[in-house]
């Protein structure tokens, strides 16, 4: 086979020793006869991988005893759906009668879509939003106008499609439970879980393929479900029965598992954020060396997993993309709400990858 490098914003690269050890144990797992694909979930065998798999999520993030991991379908947008409808039986202290109140940093599509989702429950409060600047910035925390009283601040702290990430923890008013979507930089960089009510992510980036979310919630934020709030989406309901409740994406957790482990053995989230930031660093380099490409995103917000360049004669686009198809870069256009091209250099992508790209956009830009 010959070498590619997949720059696909998800379902994404995955690493190649996961990928051959799936292979090698597809027909037989551990001797159990038996694909993982065909065990029960509630067989020893694949309770053992599921437990063995959030063991290693808690160690690679150091999540505290009093939060709890949950393996859940429905993807990123499912959980943007389904927090309200978790938390917004919760009662801050001086909230006023009436609707709550939902607090959204507006950072690019992902938040859209949740500010969306929010509306058909709550008021929602815009504290900021960067879309005056078609979101290559986010305004300065001093600036966000966040409610005394809301339910809890919902972020994505990294948007896939703008390329625009928060590296850190938003300061908020009182005990606001902060809410995180990270679907496309969980694993990327350290984070202290602590600081946070709940982080929930699609697994199919950094984690996995796709159709397993992952969600940690803080013990307190299990209990505030609205009465009509489906069951098997109710985070209490999923925790109680060990991500259970119903039929688990079996084989998701299994590969999310084996991928843990190798993150693991390749030195953690630490050593991962350090490959991250060198990647990054290379790619924006070549891209920032004279005006052929463009990424628009302020420095200080440049995501390091997904970066949207554009290049200065647009004309060349299918040129461009058809010259690294042949050179075994795939998955180079960009989001059709923006354009553009996008790669996106996730943990499994090596910085042979990068440097292949790298090459590449010097050649193609005559340099
Ligand atoms: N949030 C973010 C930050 C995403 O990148 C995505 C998917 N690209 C989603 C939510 C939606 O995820 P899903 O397709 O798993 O619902």
């Amino acid at each position: 086979m010959t070498q590619v490098y997949n720059f696909s914003a998800g379902p994404a690269v995955l690493p190649k020793e996961v990928l051959r050890q799936a292979a090698d144990e597809m027909l037989d797992w551990h001797g159990s006869g038996m694909s993982v694909m065909e065990m029960s979930h509630r067989g020893p065998e694949f309770i053992s991988i599921a437990k063995q798999a959030e063991a290693d999520l808690r160690e690679l993030l150091a999540v505290p005893a009093n939060y709890k991991v949950l393996f859940m379908q429905g993807g990123g947008l499912g959980q943007n759906a389904i927090t309200p409808l978790n938390l917004l039986g919760r009662k801050p202290h001086g909230a006023a009668s009436g609707p709550a109140t939902i607090d959204f940093v507006h950072t690019g599509s992902w938040s859209g879509k949740s500010i969306k989702e929010a509306k058909r429950y709550a008021n929602v409060n815009v504290a900021a939003s960067g879309e005056a600047s078609r979101f290559t910035t986010v305004p300065p925390q001093e600036t966000w106008t966040l409610s005394a009283d809301a339910t809890y601040l919902h972020l994505c702290t990294n948007e896939t499609i703008d390329g625009v990430e928060i590296g850190y923890v938003p300061t908020v008013q009182g005990d606001t439970p902060l809410v995180v979507d990270m679907s496309s930089h969980i694993l990327s960089r350290q984070i202290d879980v602590s600081k946070y009510g709940v982080i929930f992510a699609g697994a199919q980036k950094n984690i996995g393929p796709a159709g397993l979310t992952i969600t940690i919630v803080r013990d307190d934020l299990l209990d505030h479900a609205l009465p009509i709030c489906p069951g098997v989406f109710n985070w209490r309901a999923v925790a109680e029965a060990d991500s259970m409740l119903n039929t688990p994406p079996t084989y998701a957790i299994y590969i999310a598992g084996l991928v843990f482990a190798h993150l693991k053995k390749l030195g953690g989230v630490a050593e991962m954020e350090r490959r991250n930031i060198e990647k990054a660093r290379l790619l924006y380099a070549a891209l920032d060396a004279d005006d052929f490409y463009q990424n628009r995103v302020a420095p200080e917000y440049r995501s390091r997993m997904n970066v949207p360049f554009y290049l200065r004669d647009e004309s060349l686009n299918e040129q461009f993309l058809a010259g690294a198809k042949a050179r075994g870069l795939l998955q180079l256009k960009g989001h059709k709400s923006v354009g553009g091209m996008r790669a996106s250099i996730y943990n499994a992508m090596p910085i042979e990858g990068v440097q292949a790209l790298i090459d590449y956009l010097n050649e193609f830009a005559g340099r």
